[in-house]
Protein backbone atom coordinates (compact mmCIF):
# COMPACT_ATOMS: atom_id res chain seq x y z
CA UNK A 1 0.00 0.00 0.00
CA UNK A 2 0.95 3.23 -0.59
CA UNK A 3 2.53 5.48 2.30
CA UNK A 4 4.51 8.92 2.02
CA UNK A 5 7.34 9.00 4.36
CA UNK A 6 7.98 12.57 3.84
CA UNK A 7 6.01 16.03 5.02
CA UNK A 8 6.62 17.33 1.41
CA UNK A 9 7.54 14.91 -1.48
CA UNK A 10 8.42 15.74 -5.23
CA UNK A 11 7.57 17.78 -7.67
CA UNK A 12 6.10 14.97 -9.06
CA UNK A 13 5.37 15.68 -12.84
CA UNK A 14 1.65 14.39 -13.81
CA UNK A 15 -0.38 15.14 -17.11
CA UNK A 16 -3.15 16.61 -15.08
CA UNK A 17 -1.30 18.92 -12.47
CA UNK A 18 1.66 19.50 -14.03
CA UNK A 19 4.93 19.56 -11.99
CA UNK A 20 3.45 18.73 -8.38
CA UNK A 21 4.31 19.31 -4.98
CA UNK A 22 2.58 16.63 -2.20
CA UNK A 23 2.13 17.63 1.04
CA UNK A 24 1.58 14.89 4.08
CA UNK A 25 0.37 16.52 7.43
CA UNK A 26 -0.41 12.79 8.70
CA UNK A 27 1.74 10.90 10.63
CA UNK A 28 4.43 9.22 8.22
CA UNK A 29 4.28 5.25 8.88
CA UNK A 30 0.85 4.34 8.71
CA UNK A 31 -2.67 5.80 7.60
CA UNK A 32 -4.37 8.15 9.56
CA UNK A 33 -8.14 9.07 8.81
CA UNK A 34 -11.92 9.06 10.17
CA UNK A 35 -13.09 7.24 7.52
CA UNK A 36 -11.62 3.75 6.44
CA UNK A 37 -12.91 4.05 2.65
CA UNK A 38 -13.02 0.47 1.01
CA UNK A 39 -11.41 1.47 -2.07
CA UNK A 40 -8.38 3.90 0.13
CA UNK A 41 -5.19 3.29 -1.69
CA UNK A 42 -3.60 3.96 2.13
CA UNK A 43 -4.82 0.69 3.44
CA UNK A 44 -7.00 0.04 6.44
CA UNK A 45 -6.41 2.15 9.39
CA UNK A 46 -5.82 -0.82 11.58
CA UNK A 47 -3.35 -2.50 9.44
CA UNK A 48 -1.24 1.04 9.54
CA UNK A 49 1.68 1.14 12.22
CA UNK A 50 0.96 5.15 12.74
CA UNK A 51 2.65 6.45 15.91
CA UNK A 52 0.01 9.28 15.84
CA UNK A 53 2.20 12.02 15.81
CA UNK A 54 1.02 14.72 13.38
CA UNK A 55 4.15 17.27 11.72
CA UNK A 56 4.27 20.34 13.54
CA UNK A 57 3.55 23.69 12.48
CA UNK A 58 7.29 25.22 12.16
CA UNK A 59 8.52 21.76 10.72
CA UNK A 60 6.06 22.11 7.98
CA UNK A 61 7.06 25.28 7.14
CA UNK A 62 10.78 24.50 6.91
CA UNK A 63 9.87 21.64 4.49
CA UNK A 64 7.53 23.40 2.14
CA UNK A 65 10.21 26.44 1.91
CA UNK A 66 13.67 23.80 1.52
CA UNK A 67 11.46 22.00 -1.24
CA UNK A 68 10.42 25.49 -3.20
CA UNK A 69 13.66 27.29 -2.26
CA UNK A 70 15.50 23.99 -4.11
CA UNK A 71 12.97 24.19 -7.02
CA UNK A 72 13.67 27.89 -7.35
CA UNK A 73 17.78 27.32 -7.64
CA UNK A 74 17.40 24.48 -9.91
CA UNK A 75 15.37 25.69 -12.24
CA UNK A 76 12.31 23.57 -10.89
CA UNK A 77 9.06 24.91 -11.86
CA UNK A 78 5.99 23.95 -9.79
CA UNK A 79 2.47 24.25 -10.93
CA UNK A 80 0.54 23.05 -8.16
CA UNK A 81 1.03 22.28 -4.23
CA UNK A 82 -1.41 19.34 -3.53
CA UNK A 83 -2.48 18.40 -0.02
CA UNK A 84 -3.60 14.56 0.37
CA UNK A 85 -1.27 11.94 1.98
CA UNK A 86 -1.28 9.04 4.43
CA UNK A 87 -5.33 10.39 5.57
CA UNK A 88 -7.44 12.98 6.12
CA UNK A 89 -5.18 16.63 5.82
CA UNK A 90 -8.40 18.66 7.51
CA UNK A 91 -7.36 16.84 11.01
CA UNK A 92 -4.31 18.15 11.47
CA UNK A 93 -4.78 20.49 14.36
CA UNK A 94 -3.12 22.92 12.79
CA UNK A 95 -4.66 22.89 9.27
CA UNK A 96 -5.89 26.18 8.94
CA UNK A 97 -2.40 27.96 9.90
CA UNK A 98 -0.73 25.37 7.80
CA UNK A 99 -2.76 26.08 4.35
CA UNK A 100 -1.50 30.27 5.59
CA UNK A 101 2.05 29.52 5.50
CA UNK A 102 1.40 27.69 2.46
CA UNK A 103 -0.30 30.21 0.28
CA UNK A 104 2.45 32.69 1.69
CA UNK A 105 5.19 30.22 0.42
CA UNK A 106 3.47 29.65 -2.69
CA UNK A 107 2.87 33.73 -3.15
CA UNK A 108 6.81 34.49 -2.42
CA UNK A 109 8.07 31.04 -4.71
CA UNK A 110 5.66 30.36 -7.17
CA UNK A 111 2.79 32.90 -7.25
CA UNK A 112 1.08 30.90 -10.17
CA UNK A 113 1.15 27.71 -8.80
CA UNK A 114 -3.03 26.76 -7.45
CA UNK A 115 -3.24 24.93 -4.13
CA UNK A 116 -5.44 21.97 -4.07
CA UNK A 117 -6.66 20.09 -0.95
CA UNK A 118 -7.81 16.76 -1.30
CA UNK A 119 -10.71 16.08 1.81
CA UNK A 120 -13.62 14.27 2.83
CA UNK A 121 -15.67 16.88 3.97
CA UNK A 122 -16.30 15.57 7.44
CA UNK A 123 -14.34 18.65 8.82
CA UNK A 124 -15.46 21.39 7.23
CA UNK A 125 -18.57 21.73 10.45
CA UNK A 126 -15.60 23.51 11.56
CA UNK A 127 -15.63 27.26 10.69
CA UNK A 128 -11.43 27.90 11.08
CA UNK A 129 -11.37 24.41 8.16
CA UNK A 130 -14.28 25.36 6.26
CA UNK A 131 -12.11 28.76 5.90
CA UNK A 132 -9.35 27.57 5.05
CA UNK A 133 -10.30 25.75 1.95
CA UNK A 134 -11.89 28.56 0.99
CA UNK A 135 -8.99 30.45 0.48
CA UNK A 136 -7.19 27.43 -1.33
CA UNK A 137 -7.42 27.49 -5.58
CA UNK A 138 -8.84 23.87 -5.31
CA UNK A 139 -11.21 22.64 -2.17
CA UNK A 140 -11.47 19.12 -4.01
CA UNK A 141 -13.95 17.58 -1.48
CA UNK A 142 -15.65 13.80 -1.23
CA UNK A 143 -18.48 12.86 -1.20
CA UNK A 144 -19.28 9.06 -2.58
CA UNK A 145 -22.56 8.13 -1.61
CA UNK A 146 -25.96 9.54 -1.81
CA UNK A 147 -27.31 8.37 2.04
CA UNK A 148 -25.99 7.80 5.29
CA UNK A 149 -26.67 3.46 4.61
CA UNK A 150 -24.17 3.73 1.47
CA UNK A 151 -21.72 5.99 3.27
CA UNK A 152 -21.20 3.30 6.08
CA UNK A 153 -20.43 0.98 3.77
CA UNK A 154 -18.37 2.64 1.25
CA UNK A 155 -16.43 5.49 3.92
CA UNK A 156 -16.53 3.40 6.80
CA UNK A 157 -16.81 6.94 9.50
CA UNK A 158 -15.26 6.52 12.21
CA UNK A 159 -17.38 8.35 14.22
CA UNK A 160 -20.87 9.69 13.81
CA UNK A 161 -21.83 11.12 10.23
CA UNK A 162 -24.75 12.91 8.60
CA UNK A 163 -24.78 13.48 4.93
CA UNK A 164 -27.29 16.12 5.51
CA UNK A 165 -25.28 17.72 7.52
CA UNK A 166 -22.19 17.58 5.20
CA UNK A 167 -24.19 18.56 2.28
CA UNK A 168 -25.21 21.99 4.90
CA UNK A 169 -21.97 22.64 5.37
CA UNK A 170 -20.47 22.66 1.69
CA UNK A 171 -24.00 24.90 0.95
CA UNK A 172 -21.54 27.69 2.53
CA UNK A 173 -19.16 27.26 -0.05
CA UNK A 174 -21.34 28.49 -3.01
CA UNK A 175 -20.86 26.50 -5.64
CA UNK A 176 -16.91 27.07 -5.07
CA UNK A 177 -15.31 23.49 -4.69
CA UNK A 178 -14.73 20.57 -6.40
CA UNK A 179 -17.30 17.60 -5.68
CA UNK A 180 -15.23 14.01 -5.95
CA UNK A 181 -16.78 11.00 -6.40
CA UNK A 182 -15.67 7.42 -6.73
CA UNK A 183 -18.05 5.22 -8.39
CA UNK A 184 -17.76 1.70 -8.11
CA UNK A 185 -19.57 -1.45 -6.80
CA UNK A 186 -19.81 -4.61 -4.76
CA UNK A 187 -21.57 -7.82 -3.91
CA UNK A 188 -23.03 -5.83 -1.33
CA UNK A 189 -23.43 -2.56 -2.96
CA UNK A 190 -23.49 -0.27 -6.26
CA UNK A 191 -23.15 3.42 -5.87
CA UNK A 192 -24.34 3.62 -9.20
CA UNK A 193 -27.85 1.99 -8.62
CA UNK A 194 -30.85 3.98 -10.19
CA UNK A 195 -32.30 4.97 -7.22
CA UNK A 196 -28.58 5.77 -5.67
CA UNK A 197 -27.61 8.00 -8.98
CA UNK A 198 -30.83 9.99 -8.48
CA UNK A 199 -30.12 10.90 -5.22
CA UNK A 200 -26.45 11.58 -6.02
CA UNK A 201 -27.12 13.98 -8.70
CA UNK A 202 -29.30 15.85 -6.72
CA UNK A 203 -26.64 16.46 -4.25
CA UNK A 204 -24.84 18.14 -7.33
CA UNK A 205 -27.83 20.14 -8.44
CA UNK A 206 -28.11 21.52 -4.71
CA UNK A 207 -24.95 22.16 -4.13
CA UNK A 208 -23.50 23.29 -7.72
CA UNK A 209 -19.85 22.72 -7.12
CA UNK A 210 -17.53 24.38 -10.02
CA UNK A 211 -16.88 21.27 -11.29
CA UNK A 212 -17.45 17.72 -10.17
CA UNK A 213 -14.31 14.91 -11.14
CA UNK A 214 -16.05 11.54 -10.41
CA UNK A 215 -13.32 8.40 -11.11
CA UNK A 216 -13.31 5.10 -10.49
CA UNK A 217 -11.33 2.31 -8.67
CA UNK A 218 -7.82 2.21 -9.76
CA UNK A 219 -4.61 1.17 -7.65
CA UNK A 220 -4.74 -1.57 -5.11
CA UNK A 221 -7.63 -2.09 -3.01
CA UNK A 222 -7.71 -3.22 0.78
CA UNK A 223 -11.14 -4.91 -0.23
CA UNK A 224 -10.47 -7.04 -2.82
CA UNK A 225 -14.51 -7.58 -3.87
CA UNK A 226 -14.69 -3.97 -5.55
CA UNK A 227 -15.56 -3.77 -9.32
CA UNK A 228 -14.90 -0.99 -11.10
CA UNK A 229 -16.86 1.35 -13.70
CA UNK A 230 -15.59 1.79 -17.05
CA UNK A 231 -15.36 5.76 -18.42
CA UNK A 232 -17.86 5.14 -21.04
CA UNK A 233 -20.51 3.72 -18.58
CA UNK A 234 -19.40 6.52 -16.31
CA UNK A 235 -19.75 9.28 -18.79
CA UNK A 236 -23.62 8.00 -19.51
CA UNK A 237 -24.41 7.80 -16.28
CA UNK A 238 -23.37 11.79 -15.50
CA UNK A 239 -24.92 12.56 -18.94
CA UNK A 240 -27.66 14.18 -17.81
CA UNK A 241 -25.74 16.68 -15.53
CA UNK A 242 -23.42 17.36 -18.67
CA UNK A 243 -26.36 18.19 -20.42
CA UNK A 244 -28.04 20.52 -17.72
CA UNK A 245 -24.39 22.31 -18.33
CA UNK A 246 -22.42 21.30 -15.03
CA UNK A 247 -18.73 20.59 -15.76
CA UNK A 248 -17.91 17.08 -15.05
CA UNK A 249 -14.43 15.41 -15.34
CA UNK A 250 -14.30 11.15 -16.12
CA UNK A 251 -11.43 9.14 -15.10
CA UNK A 252 -11.02 5.94 -15.44
S1 LIG B 1 -10.96 9.65 3.01
FE1 LIG B 1 -9.16 9.32 1.72
S2 LIG B 1 -7.51 8.81 3.14
FE2 LIG B 1 -9.43 8.58 4.25
S3 LIG B 1 -9.93 6.43 4.08
FE3 LIG B 1 -10.98 7.50 2.41
S4 LIG B 1 -9.59 7.41 0.67
FE4 LIG B 1 -8.40 6.89 2.50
Amino acid sequence: MLHFDEIVFGPIFSRRLGSSLGVNLLPTKGKLCNFDCVYCECGWNKDGRSDGKFPRLPEIEKALEEKMAKAVTEGVGVDSITFSGNGEPTIHPDFAQVIDVTLRLRDRYFPEAKVSVLSNATMIGRKDVAEALMRVDNPILKIDASSDGLVRQINKPAGPYSLADVIGNLRKFEGRFIMQTMFLRSPDFDTASEKALAAWMDIVRDLKPREVMVYTIDRETPDKSLGKYTVEEMTAMVQPLIDEGYSIQVRG
